[in-house]
């Protein structure tokens, strides 16, 4: 499979399999010099040799083709040629999550990103087991779910805070869809078709509480700010992850990029 260094998208043209995710400008006849994880990758992972073509983002300038210059033990050098797609404003969506133990955690990430959040925001509240989250590792994760999805950008990870800090730092033009088991939460759909149009540009969260539940008090706080729609996810009690994944699809699917039509990927012939 990793062999294969080139797909067939629906426009019968062939563009490279591998995308890469650099942070570095990217520019027409520009050049790259990778060192570290990035040369394992494409060399030992992936199995690439000199000449193989990829395609290159770094969140800004869109869209590259990109060609091994050159391929060493730790060391790569890659040409930047064309410009397969510009870079397209994307869904503002968080995600503010109780830290969860780590092979769930690092799912919930890969997930999030494939749903196209623009920041993962792990958030302490009174009964979240887990304190800490290795933000190095789920970045990773992050940047390899972007590579694979097609996003043009890789989502921010920030470090944990508690709910009272995040809260005090909240945008106040940014709604929170609070997901709560609460008696007082709509059903999401219901909520989200309440939201007219202008909200559509608007920047949005989806918070999600850990396994033991928000505590009452946290709830009644959450609850009585402006930004702030407790929603319901229906009858049965979803593990964190999926309540999470469960909403953001919801979201998607009725404000966000899931409302119109996969693009047609137009790109040059190799
Ligand atoms: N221990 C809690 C369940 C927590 S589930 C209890 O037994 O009541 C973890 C989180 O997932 C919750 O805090 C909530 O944010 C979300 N969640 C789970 N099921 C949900 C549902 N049916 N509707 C809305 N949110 C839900």
């Amino acid at each position: 499979d990793a062999m294969k260094s080139e797909v067939e998208p629906r426009d019968g043209k062939s563009q490279p399999r591998t995308r890469l995710y650099i942070d570095a400008p990217l520019t027409a006849n520009g050049g790259l010099a990778l060192d570290g994880d990035r040369v394992h990758y494409l060399r030992n992972v992936l199995r690439l040799q000199t000449g193989a073509a990829l395609r290159l983002f770094n969140g800004r300038d869109g869209e590259w083709r990109g060609r091994i210059a050159r391929l060493a033990k730790g060391a790569a050098d890659i040409a930047v040629e064309a410009r397969l797609r510009e870079q397209a404003a994307e869904c503002d969506l968080w995600l503010a999550f109780a830290p969860i133990k780590r092979t769930r955690i690092d799912t919930l990430v890969e997930k999030a990103t494939e749903l196209g959040v623009a920041a993962l925001r792990p958030v302490v509240t009174q009964h979240t087991a887990v304190e800490r989250t290795n933000s190095e590792r789920l970045r990773a994760i992050a940047i390899s779910a972007s590579e694979q999805s097609g996003r043009l950008s890789v989502p921010a990870v920030h470090e944990a805070v508690t709910l009272e800090k995040l809260l005090a730092d909240w945008p106040a033009n940014r709604h929170l869809l609070l997901c709560a088991e609460a008696g007082s939460a709509r059903p999401i759909a219901e909520a989200l078709m309440s939201h007219s149009s202008k909200d559509l540009a608007a920047p949005w969260a989806v918070m999600i509480g850990p396994e033991g539940g928000f505590a009452p008090g946290e709830l009644d706080g959450l609850m009585k700010l402006p930004f702030v729609s407790a929603v319901g996810l229906g009858p049965r009690i979803l593990r964190a992850d999926t309540a999470a994944l469960a909403a953001l699809a919801c979201w998607q699917a009725m404000l966000g990029d899931g409302r119109s039509r996969p693009p047609r990927r137009v790109s040059p012939q190799l």
